[in-house]
C-alpha cells in the first residue's frame, strides 16, 4: 500500500456500533449482511456496500452474511448468483458458511403470514391494481379502507391457502398488512405482503404461486439470520417503520435494526443496472465486462485491484447526505495501490526509430534494471541496448518550443535506465514523414551517470530495443461519458447523448520491452512515463498480446 497515511473518513455507523457494543445491545454481537438481488452484475456502488458491510463486521469481530434477495422470480437468474459470488471473493471478502437465499425462508415467511391473519393483522384484498392505487391515496390525500379489510380470519386463511395452491390468477388477490390507511407514511397504508406470481423461480421451481414482497421478506430474513445491523441506502428510510412493524408483530428469533446511508454516485458514470444493461444491449460497450464499465467485472478486466477498491471505500467513508464522488478519487486510489505493487517496464506506444551510429551492427548490451525502484528484493529485469531502438513519437520535436527538453535536432536527452543520446540527423521519406533519427550515444552516461564533461541533460525518455522487443495491441481508455453528470440532459434526450466517442483508442503495434514476453494475466505493470497496464484477460493470446491501460500516471495530467 502507499506510504501515505490513510485516515478513515468519518463513519457514523461505526459510532452506532461502538455504542451498541458498549451498552450490551445484541449481546455485543455485530452481524451484518450484503443482500443483492440476483438480477444483474455488481457495480462500484455495490462494492461500496460490500466493503461497508463486510468491513464493519471484520472490524468489530462479527460476521457478514451473503444473502440473495431472490423474492422476485421475474428478473432473477443463477448466472447472476455465480458472478456476484465471484465478485465478492475477488474483492477479498468471505461469507464463510453464511450463504443464504431469501427463498430458503419462503415457508417460514408464509407461516408468519398465516399468523398475522389469525391475529387480525393481515387480510386478503381483492381490489384490482388500479383500485389499490386509487384507495392508497397520495402524499396530500389520505387513503381509504379497502372494502375487503374486515374479512373474517377464516375467509382470509381460506383465500390465502387457495392463492398458495394456485387457484387464482395473478392480480386477483393480494395479502396486505392491516395497519393504517391514513398514515402520513405511505408505506404503512396497509402495504402488500404477498402477491400471486405464476413464474418459475430459479431455486424453488414451481413450488410457489405466491411470493413475498421485498418489504416483508427483508426484515424477516434479517431477523431469521439474527442480523444486528441491517445497513441499506437512504431510499429505504421511509420503509423503516414497516421494517420495525414486521419485527414487532412476529415472534422472530432476532431483533435487527435498519440504518440508512447515502447511495454512492460518481462523476462521469451511470450506475443503475437498468442503464448499464442498456449500454450492453445497444452495444455501446463490448459487454458487462467491457473495461470502461463501472461493473466489478469491467474494472477488474481494466486492471483495478481489489485493494484499490477497498482503499477507495475507506477514503470516501459513509454519510447520510447525498453526494457525488469525484471519479478521480478512485483513480488516485488505483494509482497509489499500483505504484506500490506494479512492476516496471518500458513500452513505446507510437514508435519512431532511432539508429545509434556509434554502435556496431549487431551490438547487444544487457542492462539490468530494477523491477521496482523501492523494492530491491523483487530483483531485476534485463533491458537490451541495441543499435536500433524505438522512442515515442511525441518525445521528438523537429522545431522544439523553448520548454521542450526531450529529443530534437542537435540536442541531447537521457534514455531511461541507459545512456544519453544526441540527435545528429532526421531522415524523412519523400512525403516528409520521419523514417528514423540518427543519433550518437555518450558511453560515460550509463544508468544516470553524469556526462564526461559535466554537460547538463534535462530530459529523460523511455525507449525499447528494436531488435529485441515484442509487439502488442494496447488499448487506451478514456472516460465512458464526456461530462461529469451524464444524466443531466435537455428534455427529450437521455444519458446516452453524453457517451464519450473517444473512450477507447487502440494502438495496434506498440513496442514492448522483452521482459513483458512472460506477462501474466492479472499482473500489473507500470509502463514507465505512460501509466499502469495489464494483459486483457479476454482478448490477449500468445502471438497477439493485448494490454489494457488501467490508469495513466498522475504526473502526466
Ligand atoms: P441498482 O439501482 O443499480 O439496480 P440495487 O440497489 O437495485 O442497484 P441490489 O442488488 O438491490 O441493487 O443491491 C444490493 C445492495 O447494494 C443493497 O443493499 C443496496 O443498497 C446496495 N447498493 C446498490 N447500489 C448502491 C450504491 N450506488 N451505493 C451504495 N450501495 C448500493
Ligand atoms: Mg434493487
Amino acid at each position: 500500500m502507499s506510504d501515505k497515511v490513510i485516515h478513515d473518513a468519518p463513519n457514523f455507523l461505526k459510532q452506532i456500533i461502538e455504542k451498541d457494543i458498549e451498552s450490551g445491545k445484541h449481546n455485543g454481537q455485530v452481524i451484518t449482511r450484503f443482500p443483492p438481488e440476483p438480477n444483474g452484475y455488481l457495480h462500484l456502488g455495490h462494492a461500496k456496500s460490500i466493503c461497508l458491510n463486510f468491513g464493519l463486521a471484520e472490524e468489530f469481530g462479527g460476521r457478514c452474511h451473503l444473502r440473495f434477495d431472490d423474492t422476485n422470480p421475474d428478473t432473477e437468474d443463477v448466472e447472476y448468483v455465480e458472478s456476484i459470488k465471484e465478485n465478492i471473493k475477488w474483492l477479498g471478502f468471505d461469507w464463510g458458511e453464511h450463504l443464504y437465499f431469501a427463498s430458503d425462508y419462503f415457508q417460514q415467511l408464509y407461516d408468519w403470514a398465516e399468523l398475522l391473519i389469525r391475529e387480525g393483522k393481515a387480510y386478503v384484498c381483492s381490489l384490482s391494481e388500479e383500485e389499490l392505487r386509487e384507495y392508497r391515496g397520495d402524499f396530500n390525500r389520505p387513503g381509504k379502507d379497502s372494502p375487503y379489510r374486515n374479512r373474517s380470519v377464516e375467509e382470509n386463511l381460506d383465500l390465502l391457502r387457495r392463492m398458495k395452491a394456485g387457484e387464482f390468477e395473478e392480480g386477483e388477490h393480494v395479502l396486505r398488512a392491516k395497519i393504517d390507511m391514513k398514515s402520513p407514511n405511505m408505506n404503512l397504508r396497509d402495504p402488500l405482503i404477498y402477491r400471486i406470481r405464476k413464474t418459475h423461480h430459479h431455486r424453488t421451481g414451481d413450488q410457489w404461486s405466491i411470493y413475498p414482497m421485498y418489504d416483508y421478506a427483508h426484515p424477516l430474513s434479517d431477523a431469521i439470520e439474527k442480523v444486528t445491523h441491517s445497513i441499506c441506502t437512504l431510499e429505504f428510510q421511509d420503509h423503516r417503520p414497516f421494517y420495525d412493524w414486521c419485527i414487532e408483530n412476529l415472534p422472530t428469533p432476532g431483533n435487527p435494526h435498519q440504518y440508512e446511508f447515502a447511495r454512492m454516485n460518481m462523476t462521469y458514470l451511470v450506475m443503475s443496472k437498468r442503464k448499464l444493461l442498456q449500454l450492453v444491449k445497444e452495444k455501446h460497450v463490448s459487454g458487462w465486462d467491457d473495461p470502461r464499465m463501472p461493473t466489478l467485472s469491467g474494472i477488474r478486466r481494466r486492471g483495478y485491484t481489489p485493494s484499490s477498491i477497498r482503499l477507495f471505500a475507506k477514503r470516501i467513508g459513509v454519510s447520510k447526505a447525498e453526494s457525488i464522488i469525484d471519479y478521480e478519487i478512485l483513480e488516485n486510489c488505483v494509482r497509489d495501490d499500483l505504484d506500490a505493487s506494479a512492476q516496471r517496464a518500458m513500452a513505446v506506444l507510437k514508435p519512431v526509430k532511432v539508429v545509434i551510429e556509434n554502435l556496431p551492427d549487431g551490438h547487444v548490451e544487457e542492462i539490468a534494471s530494477s523491477l521496482h525502484p523501492k523494492k530491491p528484493e523483487w530483483g531485476k529485469r534485463t533491458l537490451y541496448f541495441t543499435k536500433e531502438i524505438y522512442i515515442e513519437e511525441s518525445d521528438f520535436m523537429e522545431n522544439p518550443d523553448s520548454d521542450f527538453f526531450r529529443l530534437s535536432p542537435g540536442k541531447e536527452v537521457r534514455l531511461r535506465n541507459a545512456y544519453v543520446i544526441k540527435c545528429k540527423e532526421v531522415i524523412k521519406d519523400s512525403a516528409g514523414k520521419i523514417q528514423e533519427l540518427r543519433c550518437e550515444y555518450d558511453k560515460a552516461t550509463l544508468g544516470g551517470k553524469p556526462t564526461s564533461d559535466g554537460r547538463k541533460v534535462k530530459g529523460v525518455i523511455h525507449w525499447v530495443s528494436a531488435q529485441k522487443c515484442i509487439e502488442a495491441e494496447v488499448r487506451i481508455y478514456g472516460r465512458l461519458f464526456k461530462v461529469p453528470d451524464p444524466e443531466n440532459v435537455p428534455e427529450g434526450q437521455d444519458f446516452r447523448v453524453n457517451l464519450n466517442p473517444e473512450s477507447l483508442k487502440i494502438t495496434p503495434h506498440a513496442k514492448l520491452e522483452w521482459s513483458l514476453q512472460n506477462a501474466a494475466a492479472e499482473a500489473h505493470y507500470q509502463f514507465e512515463r505512460v501509466g499502469y497496464f495489464c494483459l486483457d484477460s479476454k482478448d490477449s493470446k500468445p502471438g497477439h498480446l493485448v494490454f489494457n491501460m488501467t490508469v495513466d500516471l498522475a504526473s502526466s495530467r
